[in-house]
Order: C-alpha cells, then sequence, then structure tokens
C-alpha cells in the first residue's frame, strides 16, 4: 500500500487521461510507486512537457509519480568543487540559485530563459534531461558545456553517468528510474547561452549555441566547450569548433566564421516550427552572440 496523496485512483472518462497520479512524499516512496507501476507508470515534474502529449499525438502513461514534494529532489547544493541540482529544482529556482555565480551564467540564462515565466515556475532540470522527443530543451546544451553527471536512482541501486551518456540511453532506461541529481564540476571559465526563437519569447528556439572557454592572461583560449541544441534531434557537443578556437584569442567575429565554415556537420532536423536547413544556417550567429556574452562575463 502506497503512502502520499492519490489524487486520481480510478479510470476517468476523459479520453487519454491517466489513471492515477501518485504524489510521493519522499524518494523512496517515489521509487517504490515506479517499480510498481513498470512501464505502464513514468515520474511527473513540472508536467509541462507531458500536458502537451496529447497535442503531439502522444499517449499519456496509466501511472504517474508526481516528485515535486520530495525534498531532496528540490535543492540546489552549491559546494566548493561542485553544484549538485536536485531534478525537480524548477528553471526559475535554478536560475535564482546561480546568480551572482559567473561561471554557471551560461545555465542560469538557459534557465531563466527559456519559454516563458509562468512554464518556468513549474518546468523542471530532471524533465528538462529526460523528455527525450524534446530537442529545443534549453539546459541540455548547457550542462553539456559543464561536463555535468547525472544521478539516477531505482529501487534497485543508483549509478552516476555522464550527460552525453545519459542523452544517448534515456529514451531506453528501464522502467522504475528516477534522475535524481545533476551534479556539474566547478571551475574558472567564461559561459553563455545564445537562443534563436521563431517569433517570440515563448516559443520553442530554432536553435542554441551554449559555450564554455577558459582563457589565459592573454584572452588565449585554453578550454572550449561548445553544444548546439534544438538543430538535430538531440543536443550535442562541437568538437571541430571546440578544437579550432584553442590557443586562438577569444574573438567572437572570428569564431562566427570559423562556425560558418565548420556547419557541415549538422543535419537539421525539419519541423513545422523551421526547416533543417535554417536551423543550421543561423548557427554562427548564435556562436557570435555566445562569445559576445562569454567575452562581457
Ligand atoms: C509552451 C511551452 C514552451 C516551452 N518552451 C521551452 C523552451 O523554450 N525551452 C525549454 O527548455 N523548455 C521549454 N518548455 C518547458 C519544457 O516542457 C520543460 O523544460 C521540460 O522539458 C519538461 O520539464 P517538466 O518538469 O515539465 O517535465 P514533465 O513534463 O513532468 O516530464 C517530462 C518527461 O520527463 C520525465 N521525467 C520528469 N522528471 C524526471 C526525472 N526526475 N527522472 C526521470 N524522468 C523524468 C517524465 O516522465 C516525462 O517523460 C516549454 C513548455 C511549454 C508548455
Amino acid at each position: 500500500m502506497m503512502s502520499g496523496f492519490p489524487i486520481q485512483n480510478s479510470p476517468v472518462s476523459a479520453r487519454d487521461a491517466p489513471a492515477s497520479i501518485y504524489v510521493a512524499p519522499s524518494l523512496a516512496a517515489a521509487l517504490d510507486a515506479l517499480s510498481e507501476y513498470g512501464a505502464a507508470g513514468a515520474p511527473l515534474a513540472g508536467g509541462t512537457w507531458i500536458m502537451r502529449s496529447p497535442i503531439r499525438h502522444e499517449p499519456l502513461r496509466s501511472h504517474y509519480v508526481a516528485i515535486g514534494r520530495i525534498a531532496e529532489l528540490t535543492a540546489v547544493r552549491i559546494g566548493s568543487d561542485a553544484i549538485e541540482i536536485g531534478a525537480a529544482v524548477t528553471h526559475a529556482a535554478l536560475a535564482a540559485a546561480l546568480a551572482g555565480l559567473p561561471e554557471f551564467a551560461g545555465l542560469a540564462a538557459a534557465a531563466g530563459g527559456s519559454a516563458n515565466p509562468a512554464i518556468r515556475a513549474m518546468a523542471t532540470i530532471g524533465g528538462n534531461l529526460a523528455a527525450s522527443e524534446f530537442a529545443a530543451a534549453d539546459c541540455v546544451p548547457a550542462l553539456l558545456c559543464l561536463d555535468a553527471d547525472v544521478d539516477i536512482w531505482g529501487r534497485d541501486g543508483r549509478e552516476r553517468i555522464g550527460l552525453a551518456h545519459f542523452l544517448a540511453v534515456r529514451s531506453t532506461l528501464a522502467p522504475g528510474r528516477l534522475v535524481t541529481r545533476i551534479i556539474a564540476p566547478r571551475a574558472e571559465r567564461k559561459t553563455a547561452h545564445a537562443r534563436l526563437p521563431l517569433r517570440r519569447s515563448g516559443d520553442y528556439p530554432v536553435a542554441i549555441v551554449s559555450l564554455s572557454v577558459s582563457v589565459d592572461a592573454a584572452n588565449r583560449v585554453q578550454t572550449a566547450q561548445i553544444a548546439v541544441g534544438s538543430v538535430e534531434p538531440s543536443a550535442r557537443r562541437w568538437p571541430r569548433l571546440e578544437a579550432a578556437l584553442l590557443g586562438r584569442p577569444l574573438d567572437a567575429a572570428a569564431a562566427a566564421r570559423t562556425a560558418a565554415e565548420l556547419t557541415d556537420e549538422f543535419v537539421g532536423r525539419d519541423s513545422v516550427d523551421a526547416p533543417g536547413w535554417y536551423r543550421v544556417s543561423v548557427l554562427p550567429g548564435l556562436v557570435r552572440r555566445a562569445a559576445i556574452a562569454a567575452l562581457g562575463s
């Protein structure tokens, strides 16, 4: 018997509605419930992606386990060597927690500039990473640039894996698994996040460039991590551009020119929002904007 707050325990009449939403009072209770439901269940965090399932013609799960009231999943811990972000931390709370930490300016901009204020107050970082069909997730490229890890728990154990690996396997995770934490190491670096919404700020971005660089005293790039989101089905790093920037002074116009020579490795996804070629074509401009923002940070 589960403790917590069953909101709805029997099938409702609305077509496609879930049969139950269980509000888990603790992490252990959430893991038990997810394990019990198996493939018929899934976590429900902010619900901002799940609620649009009918629009995407995707079936809802029969059972959802709401994780928003689990204390350890809603905290941001800022340590001396890493930050740990609970999976149910909202975009708004994350942006607020990172204010005043310049090395995380890119992630703060990603979380604080996504969607609109009402959505940011609900949408969570864990949901952003776990929504495998959501190509335009803002926090994913920002975290790829920070070499973030993801903690995944199940009733039978836990594991910590790199974010890029998580993105590759997330759609095949065994039922009952829950992202609990995202861990990003601290480092001296400049970070930025540039996105291009088609019409207005609430739109999904057509393309995203996140950037993290460290420079020496002469402003030469020592390390570079650049990630692209929304162009292909899943965000990924841009290793050829990263390598091309190393050892050179960070210059926004030059970085954009180099990016323009290297966009051929992307195959943009076509959608009703924008054709694939357009998503690729805006990347140099976004690299330029990200570099300008990083230089100013
Ligand atoms: C109109 C609109 C515009 C938006 N625009 C943007 C935008 O531009 N950029 C942006 O980044 N976001 C945007 N969002 C928000 C986007 O939906 C969320 O960022 C995010 O992808 C979902 O977070 P959530 O907490 O609402 O997840 P939910 O909807 O609760 O869940 C999403 C998926 O992740 C799974 N899941 C959730 N939490 C976990 C966990 N801890 N472990 C394992 N699986 C989990 C769920 O089972 C589900 O499959 C927008 C939303 C709306 C409605």
